[in-house]
């Protein structure tokens, strides 16, 4: 991709879009083309039409979606499947229509079958049922890497699609009630220590295993892919290495500097035992993760305390 390459970037507010939008300022180029919700709305098929006829990028990040948790999925699964199926299929159909060079699309780990076995392989997808909880975002967001793979077939266009694991970094969702794991324990052990209280409660067992990437990591896998990679089917973004639920809070409270101990909650959920991708397919092609987990847990929390205008500790 040269410096001076047209590249529209959807969702640049998001955590992906946000750190895919540093990534390709960190590297000069002067041609990013970004529109917020308010200026382009992404399920109007006229308004993406329009915008594309205009600006004529020559790549696209598809990085924007309507997301959320358990609770906002199965509360709002009609609005879940409209609007991811009616942004994948305006923006890449807009991509096909005006010739761009390379499309990357973002899917997500969650949309894999219920019960596949671990670690996830590309492959893995489309064999079984989905988990229930979030299968109007999944079917949609199925539909996006097949829209990808058969506008490469029928029409030969380069759309290529990524699948992330679980994801944190700057920019996250730190509402106890509504986020992930990683900034909840951080928010929580952050403000034990502040607090001077003596436990921080952990849902669930501490047991299940999740694999977690640096979402600037993240970043870097999508530009690397838009390079160097052209091919069907989605390929894996993760850093192949899971670890214990108990295991991430210990070492977010080393992060933290936080002596207290831990309590389990064993009345919330552990969901699913294990979440690991497999991440050869994106190892061969040259990729490898470098940010560790120590290292992400901190370069968050100093995004945390910058931003929130949370006191120091
Ligand atoms: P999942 O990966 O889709 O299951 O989603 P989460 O990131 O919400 O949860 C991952 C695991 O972390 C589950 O076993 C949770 O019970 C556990 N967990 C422990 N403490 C917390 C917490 O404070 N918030 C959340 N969201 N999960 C927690």
């Amino acid at each position: 991709m040269d410096k001076h390459s047209r590249i529209y970037l959807a969702g640049h507010r998001g955590l992906v879009g946000g750190a895919i939008l540093r990534r390709l300022q960190q590297l000069g180029h002067t041609q990013i083309l970004t529109r917020t919700h308010r200026e382009l709305d992404l399920c109007s098929q006229v308004q993406v039409e329009q915008f594309f006829e205009q600006e004529r990028p020559a790549y696209v990040i598809l990085a924007a979606a309507r997301v959320g948790g358990i609770l906002a999925n199965s509360t709002y699964p009609a609005q879940f499947l409209y609007d991811n199926l009616m942004i994948a299929a305006n923006v890449i159909q807009a991509s096909y229509r005006y010739g761009v060079t390379k499309l990357l699309n973002l899917g997500s780990s969650c949309i894999y079958p219920k019960l596949a076995p671990q670690p996830l392989k590309e492959e893995y997808l489309l064999t079984g049922p989905l988990e229930p909880t979030n299968r109007a975002y999944a079917v949609a967001k199925i539909a996006a890497i097949e829209l990808c793979d058969h506008y490469r077939a029928q029409y030969g266009c380069d759309f290529i699609s990524a699948m992330p694991t679980n994801l944190y970094g700057p920019g996250d969702n730190f509402d106890l009630q509504t986020s992930h794991v990683l900034p909840a324990l951080l928010r929580k052990v952050l403000e034990a220590k502040q607090t001077g209280a003596t436990t921080v409660t952990v849902w669930g067992s501490g047991n299940p295993r999740r694999e977690f990437l640096y979402v600037d990591d993240l970043a870097a896998a999508c530009l690397f892919l838009l390079e160097h990679f052209s091919g069907p089917g989605p390929v894996n973004v993760g850093t192949g290495e899971d670890l214990r639920i108990r295991e991430l809070a210990l070492t977010i409270q080393e992060v933290v500097g936080y002596k207290g101990s831990l309590v389990f909650d064993s009345t919330k959920p552990d969901g699913t035992p294990r979440k690991l991708l497999d991440v050869s397919r994106l190892q061969q092609s040259g990729w490898q993760a470098e940010i560790g987990l120590k290292e992400g847990i901190g370069r968050t929390l100093a995004w945390y305390l910058a931003s929130a205008e949370v006191p120091g500790c």
